[in-house]
């Protein structure tokens, strides 16, 4: 059982504590006891104890800085959403193969922002732009925010913004299981809550400082019970010897153990393994010793945003995870939505 994060460290840029949440995380940290330090900007959080890089990334990926969004320009989010919406970025999770790897390589450390009625507010301009169409915001592209959110409740206080709001909806997506908090707040069904899954393989392997199947799939339940339309991730789907039977053991036992609440609105959303150069070089250095396969021999190359290509697989592979994952969403869970294979 993974417990609730609770950082090590944990940095204050003073503006924050003009705000309330900031005031409130200040108390709390002092409380726990919790080395606390200051920083005129998150930029500046350097210094991070541990003796050599290996070290100082373990130490960051549990230190958290409590700051301010200063960039109210959201990204889009497809083919999830419209647009990400930022309440935080890094994770404690040690995914091997995690997309932060590339988008935070050198900053690996937590960030929470305590200004949330301007992101509410810049939102709330992105939703007037294509009112009266729907416009879906994601809140996970730069973190898990789920795991942290027990500490803040931001994510609480976005989804009862959204629940309020006529032509929004929030998404994201997680891989934790601390999500009792979230159970009674007044979502309106205009928030989907969405579980990361995987076959055992890449769970046990490439997913350490996660919750366990068991644990999401607990949590997934409740949330089903609490009245939220549910999702799951099916990412990153992962070719390893006997693929087919890990995935299919996998729905088997979303089948089986899900409560019936939680079949009625379902979606599933795929997704296969890709990595970057610069990725790469990241994953290797963090993790010497993963199992994560990384060959760009063995992939094929997708121009990306940036000029950042990604390494996805061969077509024919390709095809054949897409088939077969979607064969057995037909056959275990007819009734739900494939919003998309990428
Ligand atoms: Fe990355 Fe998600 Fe794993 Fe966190 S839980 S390390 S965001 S893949």
């Amino acid at each position: 059982m993974v417990k609730p994060f609770v950082p090590q460290l944990v940095y204050f840029e003073p503006k924050a504590l003009d705000y309330p949440l900031g005031k409130e995380l200040m108390e709390k940290f002092t409380k726990l006891g919790v080395e606390i330090r200051e920083t005129t900007s998150h930029n500046q959080v350097r210094n991070l104890p541990g003796k050599n890089d290996f070290q100082k990334y373990r130490i960051a990926k549990s230190t958290l800085v409590v700051g301010l969004r200063k960039t109210l320009k959201f990204d889009t989010s497809k083919p999830s959403a419209e647009y990400a919406i930022p309440f935080a970025t890094g994770c404690m999770g040690h995914c091997h193969y995690c997309y932060l790897q590339t988008t935070m390589g050198s900053k690996p450390y937590i960030r929470t922002y305590v200004n949330t009625d301007d992101i509410f507010e810049a939102a709330e301009k992105y939703m007037k732009e294509r009112a009266p169409e729907t416009t879906r915001f994601e809140a996970s592209c730069t973190s898990d925010i789920v795991g942290i959110d027990h500490l803040t409740h931001t994510l609480k206080r976005a989804i009862e913004f959204f629940g309020e709001s006529k032509h929004g909806v929030l998404r994201f997506v997680t891989k934790f299981n601390h999500v009792d908090h979230l159970l009674d707040a007044k979502h309106n069904e205009r928030t989907r809550f969405r579980f990361s899954m995987n076959a055992d393989y890449v769970i046990k392997n490439f997913e350490p400082g996660t919750s366990s199947f068991a644990d999401r799939i607990e949590a997934a339940g409740k949330v089903a019970r609490a009245g939220y339309p549910l999702g799951f991730i099916i990412a990153p789907i992962y070719v390893h010897d006997g693929w087919e039977e890990g995935y299919k053991d996998l729905f088997e036992r979303l089948e089986s153990e899900l409560p019936q609440e939680a079949k009625k609105d379902l979606t599933f959303e795929l997704i296969q393994h890709r990595f970057t150069k610069p990725a790469k070089r990241v994953i290797e250095k963090n993790y010497p010793m993963t199992k994560l396969e990384l060959d760009e021999e063995k992939r094929r190359y997708k121009w990306g945003k940036y000029g950042i290509g990604k390494y996805i697989y061969e077509k024919d592979q390709e095809a054949s995870l897409k088939d077969t994952l979607s064969d057995y969403i037909e056959k275990y869970f007819p009734n739900a939505k494939l919003e998309y294979f990428t």
